[in-house]
């Protein structure tokens, strides 16, 4: 980076982090945009001087709310409701609702801004949005989490709409709260509309929402793969993470002939050394998704298999890795046995599941490092897809969703390629995806005046 570049990379953050000092989550994630923008922004002045990069990096609205509800015990609870509203320059806001213990601003904000240039790499007009609440669904009964869900929905549906914004599941948010909150959401506006995505397949949703993301992930892989001649099959997988991306992810590897021997929840990881194949698949989706279990019940099922307390998986030894649980949880350390131990192909399922200290191992060595936003925006590649179906009132079929699916996640490669490639011939994924996402939300930003 030259000097222009780094001094516009100083000051930028420096007044990021003088407005809002605590929200580390949020800092990383515009460093790693700001990085890989601003060479590219101090060639093309007219960026800099309509301040687009500054603008993207304040919410359009944000809205916090208290979400109070009664618990199987009759007793109050009270929670946070939150939804950011990060940009509509090129469609409708379009993000995930995130239910975890640990959500708070700066987690909502990074998704946010994240959200904005993923949606805009799928090529479909969505704008970038997230939200979601400090509640734990870990624990709770289905009426608790119904009646939280009422409750969150009954603030959540002044703020939202299909030509404003259209929420989406995400961690601690699948069918079931989709279910619960759209029935609410319906309920209070009297309309059957698209506003939420997710939806069960008899009302409203996608063939393959559930599958997309973990799928589009894999899709990623091959991709990247396919540039040197190589495919999956054949090839040790490590994933992270037992939920919706995981699972899917697991389905699709196999499918394609990989093996993958690891999952993992907060508590630990299982290994497998024989592969988690379709029958231990079925195993997991009903402990996860039926019995709400956790990962370790998986070796008294399967006794080949291992289970680690408190480690993650990053030490088994693979080719290919996805982390697909949640933020940050590859660092240095676990990057440089990841590429010690042989892997050469990182596709993120989660958002921003590697720190910039180990995106820096993957890249000094040249691996294959495929960032959130490019690897996994199959989900909401296919939540558009839901919402164009949801307008014109049909249902595609599973074979066209995923032939969509396969289309966008090659194109988003593609743009990848264009604007990542190094003179060495090295694939900088994160300058691509940045640069590629980038492009087209700024230029309706310059064509939309000062808004
Ligand atoms: P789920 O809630 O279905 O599963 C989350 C998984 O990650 C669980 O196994 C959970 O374990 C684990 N996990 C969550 N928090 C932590 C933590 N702090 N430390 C270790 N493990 C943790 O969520 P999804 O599968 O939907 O989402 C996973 C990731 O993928 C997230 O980063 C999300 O933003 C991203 N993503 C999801 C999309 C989607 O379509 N669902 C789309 C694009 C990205 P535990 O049960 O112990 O909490």
């Amino acid at each position: 980076m030259d000097k222009i570049a780094a001094e516009f990379v100083q000051n930028f953050m420096a007044n990021v982090i003088a407005k809002d000092p605590l929200e580390k989550e949020f800092h990383q994630a515009v460093r790693e945009v700001v990085e890989s923008l601003a060479p590219f922004v101090v060639q093309n002045p007219v960026y800099m001087k309509a301040r687009i990069l500054e603008r993207m990096a304040e919410p359009e609205r944000i809205v916090m709310f208290r979400v109070p509800w009664l618990n199987d015990r009759g007793e109050v609870e009270i929670n946070r409701g939150y939804r950011i509203q990060m940009s509509s320059a090129i469609g409708p806001y379009k993000g995930g609702l995130r239910f975890h213990a640990s959500v708070n601003l700066s987690i909502l904000k990074f998704l946010a801004y994240e959200q904005v240039l993923k949606n805009s790499l799928t090529t479909l007009p969505m704008g970038g949005g997230k939200g979601g609440s400090d509640f734990n669904p870990k624990g709770k009964s289905d009426n608790e989490v119904m009646r939280f869900c009422q409750s969150f929905m009954t603030e959540l549906s002044r703020h939202i709409g299909p030509d404003t914004d259209v929420p989406a599941g995400d961690i601690g948010v699948g069918g079931r709260e989709i279910g619960f909150m759209y029935g609410q959401l319906k309920r209070l506006s009297n309309a059957f509309t698209g506003t939420l995505t997710g939806k069960g397949l008899g009302w409203g949703g996608s063939p393959l929402r559930p599958e997309a993301t973990g799928y589009g992930t894999t899709y990623f892989a091959q991709e990247m793969l396919s540039t040197i001649g190589e495919e999956i099959a054949g090839k040790t997988v490590v994933i992270s993470g037992s939920g919706n991306v995981s699972q899917y992810a697991v389905e699709k590897v196999t499918q394609l002939g990989g093996k993958v021997v690891t999952l993992s929840d907060s508590n630990g990881f299982i290994y497998d050394p024989e592969g988690i194949n379709e029958e231990k698949l079925e195993y997991v989706l009903e402990l996860k998704n039926v019995w709400r279990g956790r990962i370790r019940e998986y070796v008294n099922e399967f006794k080949g298999a291992k289970y680690f307390e408190n480690q993650r998986p990053w030490s088994v030894p693979c080719q290919i890795a996805m982390p697909c649980a949640t933020q940050n949880e590859v660092d240095e350390e676990d990057a440089k046995t990841l590429v010690a131990n042989g892997c050469r192909v990182i596709s993120e399922g989660a958002n921003m599941p590697s720190t910039p200290e180990a995106i820096h191992v993957f890249q000094g060595n040249k691996l294959f490092y495929a960032p959130g936003k490019a690897a996994n925006a199959g989900g909401v590649a296919t939540s558009g897809l839901e919402m164009s179906q949801n307008s014109m009132r049909l249902t595609w079929t599973r074979d066209e969703v995923d032939a969509r699916l396969h289309r966008i996640m090659k194109g988003i490669h593609e743009t990848c390629v264009q604007y990542g490639k190094e003179s060495d011939g090295y694939v900088n994924y994160v300058k691509g995806a940045n640069i590629g996402g980038f492009l087209k939300v700024a230029n309706a930003m310059l064509a939309q005046g000062l808004v």
